[in-house]
């Protein structure tokens, strides 16, 4: 077995913890020989800085690996590789794609933030993968589609889905909901949200069946040209039964127009923290808005909810804070935290992951489901004993439990599928080192979309607290507390030859 040792001080740590270049070769020589090496090579960086990778050392050592000369390199922790993490992804991938063993001496993975730090790196790198799979699985329902099939996840209200099948037909009920939304929309002037607090005020039932609609589920009705007759399906148009006429939905779209124009500037609808950003004072998440406040029109978050439906309106007098500087703050901090391992491991929060909340929906679900088949069975029996007759009231109950029972197996098969696929995620994640070292050699030139998703994957979450002062561009009487996540993950095939 060949054996290469590699040491590195940098005259910083010299002056600072007295190491010396010989100290860790005998170390590392003592452990060679422990593992039985015939030959060792040294290769050693003298007062150079961890943080430059272009070492004359360890540029000898990368190009023996790549030549096959070695079968385990030995170093006292990741450290000498690289103070930087994103080197010391580069470096240990390219290791180990060499089929290298890499033996640390005094350096437990699962037990350092540095080892921590590198599953959270994973989670983030989780998140492209996420986001490759869901083009795919889009790619997928692409090809259906052409062919003239309705692909499936065909879920629109007013509609139900045969499963087996792959037809679609109008559901009365929810049909007659969204001819009533169309033409309230076009004939008075209620509004989204009037039309939400209306169906609220029936007691119209919605599809998941909590009877609160939200005005953004109208908009997305009132948008959809699913209800005109065309499913578009990214390029390809599926023709369905209409709910609309053509003329009232062209007519719905002016009108929408018309309001946006009113919203002027909106277009920059981007913002970095939604979905993880919320209030300390009152509890609210808070949402994106570009609207003038205060003389200044710009991208802010607020907690204020308007919209129907809310539980808790907010802070008042309404509370906006400048989505640039909140965002800068939280996205300075993300850099650190790859920056600096000890700090985000020291930071994190161990954060539930998805999958659990999907098993529990499942379970809820399946609970559900038996609810449903126990009162369908009570009122066959009843039916059975001549309790009573078989009249309308009774088939259209029947009914009415058959229908509710399509749609809970519907959701299981949805949820069984998620499920499954955040298993797999988790299971092969082959190509992530690959775009770890992707992502961290271009975090300043990422992308919106690419930003969001990191903050997603090491944010959990933002909390904002005071209000700032009107018009304020700082972050002055404004708290932000930044809560890391950190995957729990095992170690997986990354880790398994990286030991101590
Ligand atoms: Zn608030």
């Amino acid at each position: 077995m060949h054996a290469a040792i590699y040491v590195r001080v940098s005259t910083d740590d010299q002056a600072r913890y007295g190491y010396s270049l010989a100290e860790q070769k005998e170390a590392c020589r003592l452990r060679a020989a422990s593992l039985g090496a015939s030959t060792v090579v040294e290769y050693a960086d003298e007062g150079i800085s961890g943080t430059i990778l272009d070492r004359p050392g360890l540029n000898s050592l990368r190009e023996t690996v790549k030549n096959g000369q070695i079968d385990v390199i030995i170093v006292r922790d990741p450290d000498r590789l690289s103070r930087k993490l994103a080197h010391q992804l580069l470096v240990t991938e390219e290791f180990e794609k060499a089929g290298v063993k890499l033996e640390f001496l005094d350096f437990d993975w699962k037990d350092t933030p540095e080892g921590r730090l590198f599953y959270s790196i994973r989670g983030a790198i989780a998140e492209y993968e996420r986001e490759k799979i869901r083009d795919r699985m889009v790619r997928g329902k692409n090809q259906k589609a052409r062919q003239g099939g309705i692909p499936i996840g065909f879920y629109a209200y007013g509609y139900v889905y045969n499963q087996e099948t792959g037809g679609i037909h109008i559901d009365e009920d929810e049909a007659a909901v969204i001819k009533n939304i169309y033409t309230w929309f076009i004939s008075e002037d209620i509004g989204v949200n009037g039309i939400a607090k209306r169906l609220n005020i029936a007691g119209t039932p919605t599809r998941k069946g909590k009877g609160i609609w939200h005005r953004n589920v109208i908009r997305q009705i009132l948008v959809n040209p699913v209800y005109r007759g065309q499913w578009w399906y990214k390029e390809y148009t599926i023709q369905v039964p209409a709910l609309v006429e053509a003329e009232v939905w062209e007519k719905a779209q002016r009108k929408l127009k018309e309001a946006r124009r009113l919203w002027a500037g909106s277009s920059r609808n981007e913002y970095l923290l939604s979905g993880i950003i919320s209030c300390s004072d009152c509890g609210n998440t808070m949402t994106g808005v570009f609207a003038k406040w205060w003389g200044k029109k710009e991208r802010r978050y607020t907690c204020r909810k308007s919209s129907q439906g809310a539980k808790n309106a907010g802070c008042y007098p309404m509370k906006a804070i400048t989505a640039r500087v909140l965002e800068e703050a939280v996205w300075e901090q993300v850099c650190a935290w790859l920056d600096d391992p000890d700090t985000l491991a020291r930071e994190a929060a161990c954060e539930g992951l998805q999958e659990e909340e999907l098993r529990q929906e499942l379970e809820r679900t399946e609970k559900h489901m038996d609810d449903v088949e126990k009162g369908r069975e009570a009122v066959l029996n009843a039916l059975a004993s001549g309790l009573f007759e078989l009249d309308g009231k009774i088939k259209g109950k029947l009914t009415d439990l058959k229908r509710r029972k399509e749609r809970l197996e519907e959701r299981k098969r949805e949820l069984e599928a998620a499920l499954q696929g955040a298993r797999r995620h988790f299971a092969g994640m082959k190509d992530l080192r690959t775009l770890a070292r992707e992502v961290l050699s271009r975090l300043d030139m990422l992308e919106f979309k690419e930003k969001k998703a990191l903050v997603r994957a090491l944010v959990s979450q933002v909390a904002v607290s005071g209000r700032g002062r009107p018009g304020g561009q700082g972050l002055r009487d404004v708290g932000v507390t930044i809560l890391a996540r950190l995957p729990e993950q095992e170690a997986g095939a990354f880790f398994s030859n990286v030991t101590r």
